[in-house]
């Protein structure tokens, strides 16, 4: 175990509690497929799949075919989707492990059926990805049918299932509302084509984690939470709407980002403190120091605004963060916070921490999906 101060502890027992409130929100017909992609969102995907296996579902979401390889390294043996798209060179990777690519277009599904042929591999479980709004991966939902039927001829490949991506479903706006309800629909007629031309659809999923806590009517057989597994609402879809629409949906931040106190300086009035020289003290002050920065992932943007918690206590960031430090205004008659104390940046209530993720997402102006990915590879995950 490394023993540098910055690091993220994840709080099993919060993960735990996520993953039993989205197993009961599905309730026992609905396959769960939890999205462990980017390392699960900085969570460590090995501890999240793990967990996830013991309590009964049956698949998992990756972006890359190097992070399904991790996960059947350290001996997952649930199913594996890859929701994003790889190149041919990866094709015998996919069959050696057993990794669920999710296709469409001619020229692909040819490719990986070449592929399939030469490795010797028969029936191997794909799923037909539709796009059915998103603007981004899939075919189009005439095209379903035809491309389904691709898929099965010559018996390399079958088609496991069919899947879309909503792109405004954590939104409550009205337009976007009908927007979701466009997609599904059309995600409907897609699987009506496929069927029409003959072949079982499978598993049918277009559920992220908003559309699953907001849109009950379209769990179809297997709904795909990714954020809500590390605690964070899907922007608007928070849990007081929730509560509005009698839907008591509650769920816990996984990670707390702490680190430590390492020096405390005096300030006069006038020094200016960190890069650019943005911040000048207006009066004599104390500064206290913190070994993380933007190479850490607290992003540059999240200064000026973020407030740090020294026990129990918010303090504001001054000046610009740097690539491994910054500093925090404690005050000139601060005799509470000491050396070596310890520092919360954001964390679930139990880490004594005052902000969220979602705090820190609103002074970058971005999501909480961005911040908690962000936290680097340098800063070492502790379970607890
Ligand atoms: C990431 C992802 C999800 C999970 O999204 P959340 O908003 O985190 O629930 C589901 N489906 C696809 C295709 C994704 O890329």
């Amino acid at each position: 175990m490394m023993k540098r101060c910055t690091k993220a502890i994840l709080y099993k027992d919060n993960l735990k509690y996520n993953l039993e409130q989205i197993k009961k929100a599905a309730g026992e017909n609905t396959k769960i497929c939890v999205a462990v992609k980017a390392d699960s969102y900085g969570h460590n995907a090995i501890l999240t799949s793990k967990l996830a296996e013991e309590m009964g579902i049956e698949y998992l979401a990756v972006a890359t075919v190097d992070e399904g390889i991790e996960l059947r390294k350290n001996g997952i043996g649930a199913n594996i989707l890859i929701l994003s798209l790889c190149t041919p060179e990866e094709y015998d990777e996919l069959f050696e492990y057993r990794i669920t690519p999710m296709i469409f277009s001619f020229e692909v599904i040819d490719l990986l059926k070449k592929a399939a042929c030469n490795c010797g591999v028969k029936d191997f479980p794909v799923f037909l990805a539709i796009d059915s709004g998103m603007g981004r991966v899939g075919c189009y939902p005439e095209e379903a049918g035809e491309e389904a039927k691709k898929i099965v001829e010559g018996g390399f490949l079958k088609l496991e299932g069919m899947c879309t991506h909503f792109a405004v479903s954590d939104s409550l706006q009205e337009n976007n509302v009908s927007y979701t309800q466009k997609q599904y629909e059309s995600f409907c007629k897609a699987v009506e084509n496929v069927e029409k031309a003959g072949i079982s659809s499978g598993i049918k999923s277009c559920c992220n984690s908003a559309a699953f806590l907001n849109n009950k009517n379209m769990h179809f057989d297997m709904v795909r939470p990714g954020i809500i597994t590390y605690g964070y609402y899907p922007d608007e879809i928070t849990e007081d709407y929730l509560k509005s629409v009698n839907n008591n949906f509650n769920i816990k931040p996984v990670m707390a980002f702490e680190t430590q106190v390492v020096a405390i300086k005096a300030f006069k009035k006038g020094q200016s403190v960190s890069y650019g020289r943005t911040w000048v003290c207006e009066k004599d002050t104390k500064i206290a120091i913190l070994p993380v920065g933007y190479a850490d992932g607290l992003l540059r943007r999240f200064s000026p605004g973020l407030e740090v918690t020294i026990r129990g206590k918010k303090y504001p960031v001054r000046g610009r963060i740097c690539m491994d430090q910054c500093m925090v205004d404690i005050g000139i008659d601060n005799d509470e916070v000491c050396l070596w104390d310890k520092v919360l940046i954001f964390g679930p209530e139990e880490s004594g921490a005052k902000t969220t993720a979602e705090n820190l997402a609103k002074i970058g102006n971005t999501i909480s999906y961005e911040v908690l990915t962000s936290i680097s590879k340098r800063v070492e995950r502790i379970i607890l």
